[in-house]
């Protein structure tokens, strides 16, 4: 089959051409971390969650800070049964959750992988954002956490950084889609996230005037939203961006973000631009 799963739209079969993602036709397995702490409180927990980290992807930021596996495919290949086996080989009690970190351009193995199974751990939905609403639709049947990036509104800003210039087009859809499918929020207990949304934005250098269209968005067309303002851009890779974020540009995020009500979910602490929290592949 032809794979146009997501916006790229490559068209081609992945059994005998690569698409934009570099994926073929089973999933690609970078690194399993168990009990992976650096997620927001309520998806790693006292526990931390079990983190998936898949290869390639659709959106290849050129400041990616896992570039080494998300620009190239290295790691294990697994079949949708594969795959399944996989996670059951943990004791999954063990974890908060099973987070699935960009995991788009496998869309249609992994709802393969998970259609009717019951997992006893929810499954969290790490990506891009870069994602068709129709695909979106159908993840919904084995996802529990929705836990989109927006990263950019501008058109022009998307194109430069991840040569993707209907990117706010697909993903602002897809997360009012995300938002429809999992429209309240519900924790357990200890406060982990069971169902629901999290609507992730990294503020970049230079991009203040971005980041406060990005939350207009947000405050506009998501009903209580739940989001995580992030400000550990770090230079990675090819970046043109060469430098990190001023505390004064995630300080005005931040004030905008409170002005216009938007204060359910998480900050960052400024010293997470730190390179220490990212985890070495
Ligand atoms: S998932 Fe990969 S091959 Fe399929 S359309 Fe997207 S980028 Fe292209």
């Amino acid at each position: 089959m032809l794979c146009n799963d997501c916006p790229r739209e490559c068209n081609i079969d992945r059994n005998s051409t690569i698409g934009y993602c570099g994926a073929g036709e089973n999933i690609i397995i970078a690194k399993v971390i168990e009990n992976f702490m650096w997620e927001e409180p309520c998806i790693s927990g006292n526990k931390g969650a079990l983190a998936i980290f898949f290869s390639g992807c659709n959106l290849r930021c050129e400041f990616c800070q896992n570039y080494k596996i998300s620009h190239k495919i290295i790691g294990k290949e697994y079949t949708p049964q594969g795959f399944y086996e996989l996670l059951m080989s943990y004791q999954l009690s063990k974890f908060s959750c099973i987070d699935l970190i960009t995991p788009t351009h496998f869309s249609s193995k992994i709802i393969e992988a998970l259609n009717g199974k019951s997992l006893p751990i929810p499954i969290v939905w790490n990506s891009s954002g870069y994602e068709k609403p129709e695909m979106i639709e159908k993840l919904s049947k084995i996802v529990n956490v929705f836990m989109p990036d927006l990263k950019y509104f501008s058109s022009q800003i998307s194109s430069k950084y991840s040569k993707a210039e209907n990117y706010f087009d697909f993903a602002s859809k897809s997360i009012k889609k995300m938002k429809e499918l999992k429209p309240i929020n519900i924790f357990d207990k200890e406060g982990i996230l069971q169902s629901g949304l999290i609507i992730r934005h990294l503020v970049l250098p230079n991009s203040v005037k971005d980041s406060i269209k990005v939350l207009n968005f947000i405050k506009e067309n998501i009903k209580d939203p739940f989001i995580s303002i992030m400000s550990q851009f770090t230079p990675y890779n090819n970046s043109s961006i060469k430098r990190k974020l001023y505390p004064l540009e995630y300080k005005a995020v931040l004030s905008y973000a409170e002005k216009i009500g938007l204060n359910n979910g998480y900050k960052q602490e400024y010293s997470s631009s730190d390179e220490n929290f990212i985890p070495n592949f």
